[in-house]
């Protein structure tokens, strides 16, 4: 199995610190609005990295934090007239609803930056210790010269950094030793939450958290070290300074990086309006077509949305699962029957496909040419699968796509389709005016609703809608 290591620029085999585990940490979303599609490629990515080690006999130690306090929480916060914490905890739990319909699984641990305080202190008192930190009027800084290798992750060299930073010396930081030198710790303002520490009251920097999570639940040395690829510069690098410079040790065998999510070719701003958020999308269509329409392009390769790509990738989910559905009839009509001596070649053909997806899994997660393998396989199910097949042929078929579906996350049936809370409550209005036999405002709400494109049908089950 092979992963880009972006630590050496350079397709690597996978060798597991322990035999058959693999331990990944990913730097997860700050949490102080919904998230947006952006933050949603990470977690699709590293889950489906993940469901892939478990799919090949791996036991998977999967870590992703929540940054739970950070200056846009507390300007959020502020705004609102709310604590930081109610902020944090609303859209924590905002974000996992998102994460459970997009089918991303939660982590063996989610931990929060509020309740490690504690130990980001203990590395912070480390760091100190062997002259790696030191503090200034109730601010620590990392000094960045003690540590060897600041710049390997990144490929940055000091002496351009320092040209690029002589400048940028901000107001109140000019105490610092070095411009290149980054907060570990900083005193407390006014409104701000605080925790007690040998420097006073105040709250730690953001890369503190993740090396302190990371060695709590996962140990020392990672295996994988995962996150967008905006993170390398400083956030990973700075982790990686923290950490080697505590433990001694190599901090992460492999760093793996997602590229970005554009909209219509351009960066995803609030500024430009073109902006969605997870939970605008689930309005539009099922999240299972997001998940499939991320994973069809590799996760090093930049990744355009637009509704003409989304399309295209509900069509070719529509495919499968069409397909998933006709096996699926075959199966309840067909009950019996082994493998004839004219199916063993399909069966064989069957696992070639399966070949081919792990290849192109194996090399570095390339869900794209994993999702080609899967349409041969269902090109093949389609017409070399029939009412005359057996039983075990048809169950094969079917297993097999649904297997592979399920390493991407995407389930082997069609996702009922949400629906937005406006029209719901048409329905429900609508519902309520047939029970009182008001039907002239009954059909007027069932027009009104095919005005918006949603066409109702009366059933014996109750009333079921689609779109047209
Ligand atoms: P943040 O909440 O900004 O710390 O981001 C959480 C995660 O989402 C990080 O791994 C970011 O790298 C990632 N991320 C943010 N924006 C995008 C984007 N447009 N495309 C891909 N990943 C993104
Ligand atoms: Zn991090």
């Amino acid at each position: 199995m092979k992963i880009y290591n972006t630590l050496n620029n350079r397709k690597e085999e996978f060798v597991p610190i322990q035999e058959g585990k693999v331990g990944i940490y990913v730097c997860g979303p700050t949490v102080y609005n919904l998230i947006h599609i952006g933050n949603a490629r990470p977690m699709i990515v590293f889950d489906t990295v993940r469901r892939y080690f478990e799919y090949k006999g791996y036991e998977v130690n999967y870590v992703s934090n929540f940054t739970d306090v950070d200056d846009k929480i507390i300007k959020a916060a502020n705004e609102e007239g709310v604590s930081a914490s109610e902020i944090s905890e609303r859209y924590i739990k905002e974000c996992k609803q998102d994460m459970e319909h997009m089918n991303v699984r939660p982590a063996t641990t989610h931990p929060k930056a509020t309740e490690e305080i504690d130990g980001m202190i203990e590395l912070i008192e480390s760091l100190i210790e062997k002259g790696y930190a030191y503090e200034v009027n109730g601010t620590v800084y990392y000094r960045v010269k003690a540590f060897q290798g600041y710049g390997k992750l990144s490929g940055k060299n000091i002496e351009d950094m320092e040209a690029g930073h002589r400048d940028l010396l901000v107001d109140g930081e000019s105490e610092k030793e070095d411009a290149l030198d980054f907060v570990l710790w900083k005193p407390k303002k006014e409104g701000e939450p605080f925790w007690k520490s040998p420097w006073g009251d105040g709250r730690p920097g953001w890369h503190t958290e993740c090396s302190v999570m990371s060695r709590k639940y996962i140990g020392e040395t990672l295996d994988i070290h995962a996150g967008g690829e905006d993170l390398v510069f400083p956030h990973h690098e700075n982790e990686i300074a923290q950490s080697e410079a505590a433990n001694g040790v190599k901090f992460a065998n492999y760093w793996m990086h997602n590229a970005f999510l554009n909209i219509d070719n351009h960066k995803m701003s609030k500024s430009l309006g073109n902006f969605f958020t997870v939970r605008d999308i689930e309005k539009k269509f099922p999240l299972q077509i997001l998940r499939f329409f991320m994973l069809s392009v590799h996760y090093r390769s930049p990744l355009n949305f637009s509704d003409t790509l989304v399309q295209s990738a509900a069509n070719g989910l529509d495919r499968i699962l069409t397909a998933e559905e006709r096996l699926k009839g075959l199966l309840s009509k067909n009950t019996e029957g082994v493998l004839t001596d004219a199916e063993e070649e399909i069966s064989k053909s069957i696992d070639s496909y399966v070949n081919k997806y792990e290849e192109a899994m194996d090399d570095d997660f390339n869900t794209a040419d994993a999702i080609a393998a899967i349409f041969e396989l269902v090109k093949l199910a389609n017409v070399a699968i029939t009412e005359e097949s057996s039983h075990e042929l048809i169950k094969k078929a079917y297993d097999t796509i649904a297997k592979l579906l399920d390493v991407l996350g995407i389930k082997a049936e069609r996702a009922e389709e949400s629906i937005d809370d406006k029209v719901q409550e048409m329905i429900d209005k609508r519902q309520e005016a047939r029970k009182n036999k008001d039907f002239a405002l009954a059909d007027q709400i069932r027009d009104e609703l095919l005005n918006m494109g949603i066409e109702l049908k009366d059933t014996r089950e109750g009333v079921k809608w689609k779109r047209i």
